[in-house]
């Protein structure tokens, strides 16, 4: 295979002093990590590392910028930087693609639609930032109630390396929006692309000092040390669902509030009467989409058993010709999986597949040279695997689908339902009622009908279950981001 792009130049995050004034990372040894490329396995950044001291510098300051009043009382200004934040992505998108696509994996084309999509929530919450409304209430006799919605204070923003711009802004926007402070800790496989996007807000000249800044380093000790600082008033998690236990975990012995968008492991459930095509795209864009990395990837497929063989035989068809390779190639369809690390995981549970199950189909490895040291693995099918088998039951966050049959719509709602988890479910159906009555029955916090992941700034998301606490996106994910606080008017005689 020729290539016929250019790699650009990588020393992004060298620790320059200054070079990035909103990221605290002052340790005086000046440890650094190395960001790796997964589709070559080359060293592409030098990532300075925050330390807890660092961790309680950065909240110090964002305590301080929401004491200070003037960030959280003035909407408009909130809505001017947010919206030229939205812009400077724009205007920064091929730039950024290229970062994100070398950093993470995945393909330019979804690096450009994550960017462009990043930059739309942010448009969506730089609007909202002026109408934080209230409400007022007549409660007796010159008696009145003002009942306002406030920012928290300080919220730390902990994001993964999935989707790495648009879950930093699903929560970072409305948060700031709402009036909030915010401490950022991206994932350690994408502070890149973080600090980049992160740079064009921080640089906006009406941007106070402290409102924003961004910390660096590993969960077990940045992330911890943010959680537990009891001056962080809300932690917005993103991220599996055993780290979001014990950060809520950490957060309850001084009740502090939490968000958490957790993992999945979502069934996809198509039935005789689907429109076949559509639905073979959509189990494909379902499970293969990031390469299996999203946490609403419809890894569980279940096919009514009067098409099974048929519908099987047709996604083999399309598995065994999917294209894997360097992701800034356009003619590649499947990047690398983020780390050797998660490759390895994967693998794992590949392992177990074949062991427990049939492997119905799965595409070949990259053939182009440079890809031979990256992190790469084949996408593939499987069937007959047991109820309890982990492939089933955990989610593996790769390119492996897990298929089943049902003969009823009732056990297909049954064994859609059989996991803990419960973020999202697709249905294929030209059935309306059908449509509804099995997406009213299923607990998921978004279920697609005739089509999978598309996502909305102005529709929330969110988890049922070990999928998380709260919602993300729409109105209800700025308020998410606010406490009520009721004032109390009373303008009659005396009290007593
Ligand atoms: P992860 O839980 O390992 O890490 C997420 C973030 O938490 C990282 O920044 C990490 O450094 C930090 N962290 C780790 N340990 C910590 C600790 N003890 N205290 C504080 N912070 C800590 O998850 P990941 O591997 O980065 O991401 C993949 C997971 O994220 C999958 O389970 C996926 O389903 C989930 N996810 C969920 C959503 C959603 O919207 N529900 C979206 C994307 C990803």
């Amino acid at each position: 295979m020729t290539a016929t792009w250019s790699r650009p130049p990588w020393d992004i995050l060298q620790p320059t002093p200054g070079r990035y004034h909103f990221l605290v990372t002052g340790d005086a040894a000046g440890t650094t990590s190395e960001d790796t490329d997964p589709t070559t396995g080359t060293c592409v950044a030098i990532v300075p590392q925050s330390t807890e001291a660092d961790v309680a510098a950065a909240v110090a300051m964002a305590k301080r910028a929401f004491l200070l009043r003037g960030w959280r009382n003035d909407g408009a200004l909130r809505a001017r930087v947010l919206s030229d934040f939205a812009r400077g992505l724009r205007a920064n998108v091929d730039r950024l693609a290229v970062i994100l696509s070398r950093e993470q994996g995945k393909t330019l084309a979804e690096a450009c639609s994550e960017i462009t999509g990043s930059a739309d929530m942010v448009e969506y919450y730089a609007g909202l930032a002026r109408a934080l409304y209230g409400r007022s209430a007549v409660l007796g006799d010159d008696v009145h109630g003002v009942i306002l919605r406030e920012p928290i204070g300080v919220v730390g923003v902990i994001t993964p390396w999935n989707w790495p711009l648009t879950l930093l802004v699903r929560s970072l926007a409305p948060a700031l929006a709402a009036g909030n402070t915010c401490v950022v800790k991206p994932a350690s496989l994408t502070p890149a692309i973080t600090v980049e996007a992160l740079q064009i807000l921080a640089a906006h000249e009406e941007l106070p000092d402290g409102v924003l800044t961004c910390v660096l380093g590993p969960g077990s000790v940045v992330g911890d040390a943010l959680v537990g600082n009891q001056d962080v008033d809300m932690i917005a998690f993103t991220g599996e669902s055993g780290t979001g236990v014990s950060v809520m975990q950490r957060a309850a012995t001084d009740l502090r509030k939490v968000a958490l968008e957790l993992g999945g492991k979502s069934p996809n459930l198509v039935f005789a009467d689907a429109h076949m095509d559509k639905a073979i795209d959509g189990a494909l864009n379902a499970i293969f989409t990031t390469t299996g990395q999203i946490c609403t990837a419809g890894s569980r497929l279940l096919v009514e058993d009067s098409i099974y063989e048929q519908f099987m035989h047709r996604i083999a068809e399309r598995v065994e010709v999917l294209v894997l390779g360097d992701p800034l190639d356009p003619r590649v369809g499947i990047g690398p999986v983020v780390s050797a690390g998660q490759k390895r995981t994967v693998e794992q549970f590949i392992d177990i597949g074949r062991h427990e199950g049939r492997a119905v189909c799965e595409a070949a490895l990259p053939d182009d040279p440079s890809c031979r040291d990256g992190s790469f693995v084949a996408p593939i099918v499987f069937a007959d695997l047991p109820g309890s088998s982990r492939l089933v039951r955990e989610e593996i966050f790769g390119p492996v689908l897990v298929a089943d049959s049902f003969s009823s719509e009732e056990e297909a709602i049954v064994k859609a339902e059989d996991t803990e988890f419960g973020l999202a479910a697709g249905l294929w159906t030209t059935d309306l009622d059908r449509a509804w009555r099995v997406g009213r029955a299923l607990r998921s916090g978004t279920i697609w009908i005739n089509t999978y992941h598309h996502f909305y700034a102005e529709a929330e998301v969110g988890g049922f279950r070990h999928s998380g606490l709260g919602r993300q996106q729409g109105v209800e994910g700025l308020y998410e981001f606010t406490e009520t606080k009721h004032m109390n008017f009373d303008a009659g005689a005396s009290l007593w």
